[in-house]
């Protein structure tokens, strides 16, 4: 049976890490992207230490054609690609007031731009090979809920969510999926670099249990996403957030 090929944007920490070791484990071939090359080299490391397939390709998913060349490189190394996810992302704790157009650009480049970019190449090259693959995109609770002090980031989860159905409903008529997954609160570095810890027991307390999610848990859910089983599953904004967004 022809092994999956799973490209996977901020491969090298949190949930990204977590996802690669997934689907790594599940048997697919993965291919860890991002622009940290000692965590994402480690991370392939340690799959191909315990028995499964990875790469690491250094990308800045900001760049076009970074994220192109990210994709040309998973097909000549493994011949295929039938997920990819869109996953890198930086947080923006800055209010409107002290932001600045350059910390406003860097977000837009990374947490929006990325994502078109990967949803555009990965299109592109499944529709190219007739592979009838996923295209999973992390958007997040702030994509439906404002909080303060977050504007930039909001304004790109946003726009992941409606990228997300956009462009579900071009790919669909080649049997390619789009699917975006919102956590919450997860347990990873974006948030552990808050100084403010009080910021980080506000958003616990909206969570069911009052805790933090573990990454294994948004991997187990965007595996879950990338299987035939979830295909009835498309344009859709999975909320992964242990009821955030469900209660006031
Ligand atoms: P993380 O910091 O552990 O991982 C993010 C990864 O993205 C890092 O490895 C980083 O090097 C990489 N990255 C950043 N900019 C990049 C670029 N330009 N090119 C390539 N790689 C880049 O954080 P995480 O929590 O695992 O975040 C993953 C995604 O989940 C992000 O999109 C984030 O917005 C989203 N998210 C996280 C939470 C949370 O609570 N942790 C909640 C909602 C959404």
């Amino acid at each position: 049976m022809t092994k999956r090929v799973a490209v996977i944007t901020g491969g090298a920490s949190g949930i990204g890490k977590e996802t690669s070791l997934k689907f790594a484990k599940k048997g697919d071939r993965v291919v860890i992207a991002d622009f940290n090359e000692s965590a994402g080299t480690e991370t392939a490391e340690q799959i191909n230490a315990s028995g499964g397939e990875a790469i690491f390709i250094k990308t800045d998913v900001s760049k076009y054609e970074e994220v192109e060349a990210l994709v040309e490189k998973t097909v000549e190394e493994y011949g295929r690609i039938d997920v990819m996810f869109n996953n890198a992302g930086i947080g923006s704790p800055t209010p409107v007031p002290d932001m600045n157009l350059e910390s406003y650009h860097k977000i837009i480049d990374i947490n929006q731009h990325g994502v078109a970019y990967g949803i555009i190449t990965a299109g592109k090259k499944m529709k190219e090979l007739n592979i009838k693959g996923v295209i999973i995109n992390t958007t997040s609770v702030f994509g439906v809920l404002a909080s303060p002090g977050t504007f930039a980031y909001h304004a790109t989860k946003g726009a992941v969510n409606m990228m997300t159905k956009s462009a579900a409903l071009e790919l669909a008529p080649f049997g390619i999926r789009v699917v975006g997954v919102a956590p919450g609160v997860v347990d990873t570095p974006i948030i552990q670099g808050y100084k403010d810890k009080g910021i980080i027991d506000a958003m616990k307390a909206k969570v069911m249990g009052n805790k933090l999610t573990q990454p294994e848990q948004l991997a187990d859910t965007v595996y879950l996403l990338s299987l035939e089983e979830a295909s009835a599953i498309n344009g859709s904004v999975v909320m992964a957030d242990e009821g955030y967004a469900s209660f006031k």
